[in-house]
């Protein structure tokens, strides 16, 4: 399986429009971070977690010619924006499969009414198929599995997924005791990270560090980033050995 990251920003994406806060004007690229999502990939199967307003720029760059699907996390902006972005796909392959919680499917439908609309549909605009995820209900994607793992972003319920020895979970506070029975026995988990500071709806740095020590995968990497939480190179030096930051355009074989 491959997993490329193809954006590790939090909401505002760094550089932060405007913004004379140093990490903004760093020249290290991976200091330069996209809105968060990750391709997924294994045989000739492909698959995009989230697809925020950065998704036409992170399929050019990382040459992602074919989706067999969109699995979505939750229905805030940063990770939803993009979907009208979609089309390249959609003139190739036909509808996309877009698998989300029943609430996020119904969010998208009133926010992009057009691409859901059955009648008098506008030629050449986006198609989805939609497929409703319930929690405790793995479903099946090409060969493999995808378990949702249920989290909270402060009040708002959220999908993580797990596929075979992979997790990927963002825009998490908390997580009760049964989901994190889930995900034992991982390679590689992926968990937001948002700064050294706490926030209400995210996890800070020492919280993201005490998750992952209870979950105990092989390896971690943080992602949905603050410009507040500093330089990637200094953030780096303060993690455990197992624990890594991701950036953006960074590609991993689990
Ligand atoms: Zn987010």
């Amino acid at each position: 399986m491959r997993v490329v990251f193809l954006g590790t920003g939090t909401s505002q994406g760094i550089p932060v429009i405007g913004s004379q806060h140093p990490v903004c004007h760093s020249s290290d690229s991976r200091d330069k971070r996209l809105r968060v999502s990750v391709w997924i990939s294994w045989d000739k199967y492909s698959l995009v977690i989230d697809c925020g307003p950065d998704f036409r720029q992170q399929m050019l760059t990382s040459g992602c010619t074919h989706i067999d699907g969109i699995l979505f996390t939750h229905e805030h902006s940063d990770h939803t924006a993009g979907l009208d972005d979609i089309r390249p796909f959609n003139f190739r392959q036909g509808p996309l499969p877009i698998y989300a919680h029943r609430r996020v499917l119904d969010n998208l439908a009133r926010r992009f009414d057009y691409i859901f609309e059955e009648e008098n549909r506008y030629p050449g605009a986006p198609s989805v198929d939609p497929i409703e995820v319930r929690n405790d209900q793995p479903f099946a994607v090409g060969d493999q599995v995808a378990t949702p793992i249920n989290v909270m972003h402060a009040h708002l319920q959220v999908f993580g997924y797990r596929i075979g020895d992979f997790a990927y979970l963002t825009d998490v506070k908390t997580i009760e005791v049964s989901e994190i029975e889930k995900l034992k026995g991982l390679k590689v988990l992926v968990v937001n990270a948002l700064r050294e500071e706490e926030h209400h709806a995210h996890f800070n740095l020492q919280e993201a560090l005490d998750f992952i020590t209870l979950v105990r995968p092989e390896r971690a990497y943080l992602t949905h980033i603050s410009h507040t939480f500093g330089f990637h190179a200094d953030i780096e030096k303060r993690l455990p050995e197992n624990v890594l930051v991701a950036y953006d355009n960074l590609a991993i074989t689990i």
